[in-house]
């Protein structure tokens, strides 16, 4: 065997087209909750890449899942289906309001199908017309050119004009607003129940719930996007099951694959009719791979037990960062649901997200930002106690040196 090639943080900026600014350290391996990089030191992972290390790193039977499948079968295109995507569809049905699942392999596919679904279920309904898209502000829906259109963040979507038509952004959590463009020409409403990307910002009850009182009132869908709310994140299994407000369509990807890329639309009997043989599809959708290491790491996560851990986690790091926010007041607001956790900085320290989690990465712990004034946590559902702690002295030695 030849020697690897050796890379470096250098390597990226040499090799890599920069849409991304990746940290100055390159991981190599991880462990539950923790990491190390390859000069040996060790991280608590509070960001769990980014809501889809649901389970850490490295669990064991979901390990097991992969190696068991990698030794069967790893893919063999949609002209034949498989035993692990066909379990898993049956998951999510058993466990959702679904009658029907599409599998793909994240979420802005998960949304582009939504999407896709919704105008032309209007479209064979008979109505020309009913083709237009609510959508909200600050909203993140993926990068395709159709997601990145329907997100409501312009500096994602302005350069890349022309862009699809037929799409409205109003504000989030304004349902006087929404009723004032939601009408018979639309075909859907999309919407996060938490916005993850725009800052974790909750869905008040009442909006969602007016929101599907509208599109029940003008025949549009309601989809939800849970791309980054599903799979126990917030501590029920979706989002939508604790507002009891139920969507039409519903994606979910990130955390339902535990780290192996994969994604879902799922939707009821009556639309899924819309989508028939050739109307959509792609390549590795429900591969068996992905879906063998899906199908564990859902059954994993959908028991009471993993889902009132995640309340108890909250605890945790609720009792955790008011501490330290006595201490060093950064925070004017700490929000979220579950262990979508969002952090937001007083006017002071205004920006300066990404910078903490820079210091926090020198302390030895991972965290994300939610746009520039907001420091999120998305740890894994079932992080031990003890990383919580230390996690959390190593973040309180980053805010002090801010604060200092
Ligand atoms: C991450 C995210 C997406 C996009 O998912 P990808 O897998 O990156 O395509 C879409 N919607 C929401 C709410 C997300 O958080």
């Amino acid at each position: 065997m030849e020697q690897p090639i050796a890379v470096t943080r250098q390597s990226f900026d040499d090799w890599m087209i920069p849409v991304y600014a990746p940290a100055d350290f390159i991981l190599v391996r991880g462990e539950g909750s923790q990491v190390w990089d390859q000069q040996g030191k060790s991280y608590i992972d509070f960001a769990g890449g980014i809501a889809v290390n649901a389970l850490g790193h490295a669990h064991p039977q979901v390990l097991a899942a992969l190696v068991e499948q990698a030794g069967k079968l790893w893919h063999l295109g949609n002209g034949y289906t498989n035993e692990p995507v066909l379990r898993l569809a049956k998951q999510l049905i058993d466990a959702t309001f679904a009658d029907k699942v599409f599998f793909c392999n994240s979420g802005a596919e998960a949304n582009e199908a939504a999407l896709k679904l919704a105008r032309k279920y209007a479209l064979d309904s008979g109505n020309r017309e009913k083709n237009q898209i609510v959508a909200f502000n600050n909203a993140f829906h993926g990068r395709t050119l159709f997601t990145v259109s329907a997100g409501g963040q312009p500096k994602y979507s302005q350069d890349f004009a022309p862009l699809p038509g037929g799409i409205t952004h109003t504000p989030f959590n304004d349902l006087a607003a929404a009723a004032q463009v939601i009408n018979d020409r639309t075909c859907a409403v999309i919407v996060e129940p938490i916005q993850g990307e725009g800052g974790v910002v909750p869905a008040q009850p009442q909006f969602l719930q007016g929101l599907r009182e509208l599109c029940d009132r003008h025949g549009a869908l309601l989809i939800f996007d849970e791309v980054q709310t599903g799979v126990g994140r917030t501590g029920s299994l979706y989002a939508y099951m604790n507002y009891g407000v139920v969507p039409d369509v519903l994606t979910t990807a990130k955390a339902l694959g535990g780290g192996f890329p994969i994604g879902a639309m799922i939707t009821t009997d009556k639309l899924a009719k819309t989508l028939g043989v050739g109307t959509h599809g792609t390549t590795y959708g429900g591969n068996p791979l992905a879906a063998a290491v899906a199908g564990v790491v859902f059954s994993l996560i959908n028991t009471p037990e993993v889902l009132d851990g995640v309340k108890q986690r909250l605890e945790w790091f609720i009792a955790g960062l008011t501490q330290i926010n006595l201490q060093y007041p950064i925070f004017s607001e700490i929000r979220g649901a579950g262990l979508l956790i969002g952090c937001a900085l007083n006017p002071e320290y205004a920006g300066r997200a990404k910078q903490i989690t820079q210091l926090a990465n020198e302390e030895g712990v991972i965290a994300l930002i939610a746009g520039p004034d907001v420091v999120r946590f998305t740890p894994s559902l079932i992080i031990p106690e003890q990383d919580v702690k230390e996690g959390l002295a190593r973040f309180a030695r980053a805010v002090a040196r801010i604060c200092s």
